[in-house]
Formats: structure tokens, sequence, C-alpha cells
């Protein structure tokens, strides 16, 4: 009888230590996890997430090997490494006389359909095991909202409460209430200090070297002696307790509130771990739960809980079922036609407008933006300045630690640029200053005028804005929550209208050098 041997791909994304296949040491199974071009080079990504993935599937493969498991780990500088799936995997069935090969279920399209493909032409068995990962499954958004025209976060949120028996008390909510949006999302006020954002001290030089000599294009910087990201379990767990101890308590109160005092304010950062699955989401939400009770100090109200678990069970479960009903077309949509080209400091941060030049120097020192940065500074700015969905989507794939496209390109096509004619978001984010004067102190240190809409040093969202509502107007007035927008532009005087509409011409024609 033939010996069996068993090949088992991990990818980058899939550092889930509590698998299952993890549980038992079978010496008939070989780990196979691989640093390959195919992956740093499908977008320009941001240097410091080339680092963090390499860095974590080391950290992994180490740990598998040291827990008695056999693994190949194919390095980005290895002679024999191929630099596509397709080629390793083949190359090392056939080295290794494998004769069953095993994959655990990609969460990106592109990958779900390549490993498809490349299986299908494997003369072995093959066999796809589920992540273990999400609390929900791929297609429950889809089915729960078969045949409805949009998708509806909150409906989903409360199911999944119900469903989990998470934050109810005799079926109803707990504290009587479903959202506490109202008691939160204040501006920071400066009373209760920041603390420093936790990071670590990950020695990285050989690594980022390794990348360098490969010719890797890349963007951002990094400190490589000093790499800050948690790099393994150990290191995001100690990233969960210090935020549920320091952070969770003010979480919700100034969820959106954006401050140059501080990058990443009361924000958890832990969507880098939980997105390559060294943290499992419902162990994020336990961790915040048990702050709930009188138990494990400081307690914390019910108002930040429910704030912070929103964001786990439900938009980022949504968010999932989303990208896994709608692809593969969902890439391609483009509701406004936008075809700008995105402004050349996106890449730099060398832009006059205050609130852009600090979320973008920060996404290129740090690989990351909280929730509120993305959508109502950089990505309220492309919506506004109409850049085509494709180049925005290939900037934020590109820039922060945690995008995967499953969770990115809803988030930015949908979410921030409404290219999907409202299926995920209600109606589009767009903003004037006004909101971004009352959620940050960026305006206070601008060369623009915030309460400016023409004339001398006018701020430029405040023209773009009216602008987008005047050139999208048959697309907007159908969506019911855009109407007071559309009436208060139409009971504006002529000649303020020409006058905004002529600012926002002026910028439009020097997009790249506000
Ligand atoms: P916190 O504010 O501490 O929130 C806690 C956790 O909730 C996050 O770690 C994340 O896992 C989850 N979460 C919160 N909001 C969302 C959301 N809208 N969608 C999915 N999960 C959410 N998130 C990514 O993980 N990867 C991306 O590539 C990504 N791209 C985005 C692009 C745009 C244009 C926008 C508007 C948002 C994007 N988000 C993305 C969602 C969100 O901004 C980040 O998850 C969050 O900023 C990560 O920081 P944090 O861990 O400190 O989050
Ligand atoms: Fe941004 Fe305008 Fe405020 Fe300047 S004035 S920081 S450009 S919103």
């Amino acid at each position: 009888m033939t010996q069996k041997r068993i090949l088992r791909l991990i990818l980058g994304d899939q550092l889930n230590s509590r698998h299952s296949w993890f549980q038992g040491l079978d010496p008939k199974v070989t780990y196979l996890l691989m640093e390959i071009r195919q992956e740093t080079d499908y977008v320009k990504h941001h240097i410091q997430k080339i680092a963090g993935f390499f860095a974590a599937m080391r950290s992994f493969a180490d740990w598998l090997s040291d827990s008695g498991h056999r693994v190949q780990y194919l390095r980005l500088n290895d002679p024999d490494n191929r630099h596509n799936f397709e080629d390793n995997i083949k190359k090392v069935i056939k080295t290794k006389k494998i004769n069953r090969f095993e994959y655990l279920q990609p969460d990106e399209y592109r990958l779900d359909r390549q490993l498809e493909t490349i299986t299908s032409e494997l003369p072995l068995p093959v066999e796809v095991a589920d992540t273990e990962h999400f609390i929900c499954r791929r297609y429950d958004v889809k089915k729960m909202f078969y045949c409805k025209k949009r998708f509806l976060m909150e409906s989903f949120y409360r199911k999944m409460r119900r469903n989990h028996h998470i934050l109810m008390e005799n079926g109803k909510p707990s504290g009587g209430q479903w959202n506490f949006d109202r008691r939160n999302r204040n501006r920071y006020d400066g009373n209760v200090p920041i603390p420093p954002p936790k990071v670590f001290e990950n020695d990285v030089t050989a690594l980022v070297r390794m990348i360098e000599n490969a010719g890797v294009t890349t963007i951002g910087s990094i400190q490589p002696e000093h790499f800050i990201w948690p790099v393994n379990r150990n290191q995001a767990r100690l990233l969960m307790d210090e935020f549920v101890s320091h952070r969770l308590p003010y979480f919700g109160t100034y969820q959106d509130a954006m401050t140059t005092e501080s990058w990443s304010l009361f924000h958890s950062r832990l969507s880098f771990a939980l997105n390559t699955k060294m943290l499992h989401p419902m162990e994020v939400i336990d961790a915040a739960l048990r702050r709930a009770s009188g138990n494990v100090k400081p307690r914390v109200e019910i108002e930040q809980i429910e704030g912070f678990v929103r964001q786990i069970l439900g938009w980022r479960e949504f968010i999932r079922g989303i990208y896994w009903a709608q692809m593969p077309d969902y890439e391609k949509m483009n509701y406004f036609d936008h075809k700008t080209s995105l402004p050349d400091y996106y890449w730099t941060g060398e832009t006059r407008m205050a609130c852009m030049r600090s979320a973008i120097d920060q996404s290129l020192t740090h690989a990351y933006a909280h929730h509120i940065q993305r959508l109502m500074i950089t990505g309220n700015f492309a919506l506004l300045a109409g850049v085509d969905p494709d180049k925005v989507d290939r900037w934020y794939l590109g820039v922060y630690m945690d995008a995967i496209q499953w969770v990115e390109i809803v988030n930015t096509r949908g979410m921030s640029q409404f290219a999907d004619g409202g299926r995920v978001a209600t109606k589009p984010y767009v903003s004037t200053a006004r909101y971004i004067h009352a959620m940050s102190d960026y305006c206070n240190t601008c060369i623009y005028k915030w309460n400016k809409r023409y004339g001398e040093g006018a701020c430029p969202f405040n023209s773009l804005y009216w602008y987008f509502f005047h050139r999208n107007r048959q697309r907007l007035k159908k969506i019911p929550r855009i109407g007071m927008m559309l009436r208060t532009w139409d009971h504006m005087e002529k000649r303020e209208q020409h006058q905004i509409l002529q600012q926002a011409d002026n910028y439009r024609k020097r997009l790249d050098r506000l």
C-alpha cells in the first residue's frame, strides 16, 4: 500500500493557530507557506504591510515546527522559489511525492478562483477546509438579503446579537437599546489623556533588506529595528489586552474623532491581527464583554462596549458577506462614472490641505489610519474630486496594514465611493469642511479657510461638495436621504451657485496642486 503523503497550504492571512488542523501531530502532513512575487506585486504595497505579513508567516512557521509539525517554508530569496502558487505547489507535490492536497478556503476571490483552477488540474485528491475564523459562513449574508435591493447592516447586526446571545438580556438588547451612537461619537476635547499607541519592537531589518534586494516596489516608510505591529499571537493578545484595559473605556465616545495629537486615539489597531487570523473575532468580542461585568477591572460602560462589538460582530462580518454576495461584479462598479486620476499627494502627503496631509502622512508612516480618516478625509476627498474607483481601490489596498481585498473593496468602493450605487451605504459619505472642523483640530492650522466656499483660501472640500451634487443630480435624486441637500442647493442664489461652481472648476483643474 502507498504511504499517504499530504500537503497542506497555508496562505499569509491564514495564521490561525487554533485551527483544528493543528490540534494533533500527523507525520504524513507537510505544511507549505510561501513568500512570493505574485503576492508582493499584484498591487504596490506599503513596506510595513509586506514586512508584517512575512514576519507573521515566519513566526507562524516557527511555531508549527516547534510544535512538531513538518513545515516547508519558501522564502522570497530561495533559489527554488517559482514565485507563484501554481508552480510552487506543483513542484513541492512532485519532489515530496505528495498524494493528497488540502488547502483552507481563501478569503479573496482571486485566490479562491486561482486555487480552484490549480487543484482542478491536479491528478490527486483535493480537500478544501474552512478557516474556522469567521462567525458567519461565506454566503449567510447573501441568503439573508436574497432578492433585496440593499444590504442593511442594522438588521444583520441585530440578528447576529440574537443568534449569538451577545449583549442580550431576556431577548432584549442590554441597556435597552441596540445602538448608543447618540451618546457616542464626540469631538476629542483633550479632557481624557490618550495613551500612547501600544507598539512592539520587532527587528525586521534582515527581512526588509531581503525585500529591497529582491527589487519589490513598495510605498511608505519603516523603522525596521522597531517594527511596531504584532507578528505573532502573543503580541496580538498583548495588543488586545492593552486595548480593552486602556482604550475601550473611551472607544465609542471618540470613535469618530480626529486629532493631530494622536494617530490612533482610542482605536484598537487590531485589524491586522484579526485579518491575518492571529486573533479570532469571538475572542476579541469576549475580551471586551468581560469588561462589562464588575468582575474584571476597569468596568466599562455598555455604550463603549456596544460601539466596539458592533464593529466586529456587525460591520466586519457584514462586509465579508457582501463581498461574497457581490464578487466578481463588485470590483468593476463605478456608479458615478468617475474617471479622474488619483492626485499625486496620496502617495507623498505633499498637499496644503491640513486634514489630507495628516491622514496621508500617518498612512505612509504607520500603514494605518482609523475609520473616519479613511472615510471622511481621504475617501471623502476622492469622491468629491471624482476619482476613478479603480485608482482609489488600488491605493487603499496597498497602503494599509490590514488591507485584504474582501474587506478593503467593500469599504472603499461601496461605503466610501458609493460606486455600487448604494448596496452598502444608504447615501454617499461626503461632507463639507464643516464636518471636518467639527470632528477634528485639522482646520485650526490649515492654510485654507474651513468656512469659505469660494474666493481666496476657500476650503476645497466646500466647493467640490456642492459641485458633486450639481454634477450628479440625476443619480442622487433617487436616493431618499439626499433630497434635503439638493433642496439646499436649489434654494441658494444663482450668483452664489455660480461662484461655488467656478471655484470648484478652478480646483478641479489644479487638483494635483491643492
Ligand atoms: P477599530 O476602530 O478599533 O475597530 C475594531 C475592529 O472592527 C477593526 O479592527 C476591524 O476589524 C473592525 N471594523 C471596524 N470597522 C470596520 C469596517 N467598516 N469594515 C470591516 N471591519 C471593521 N478594514 C480592514 O480591516 N481592511 C481594509 O483594507 C479596510 N479598508 C478600508 C477602506 C476604507 C475606505 C474605509 C472607510 C474603511 C476601511 N476599513 C478596512 C475598515 C476600518 O476603517 C478598519 O477596519 C479600521 O480602521 C482598522 O483599525 P482598528 O483596528 O483600529 O479598528
Ligand atoms: Fe481640510 Fe478644509 Fe479644514 Fe483645511 S480647511 S483642514 S482642507 S477641511
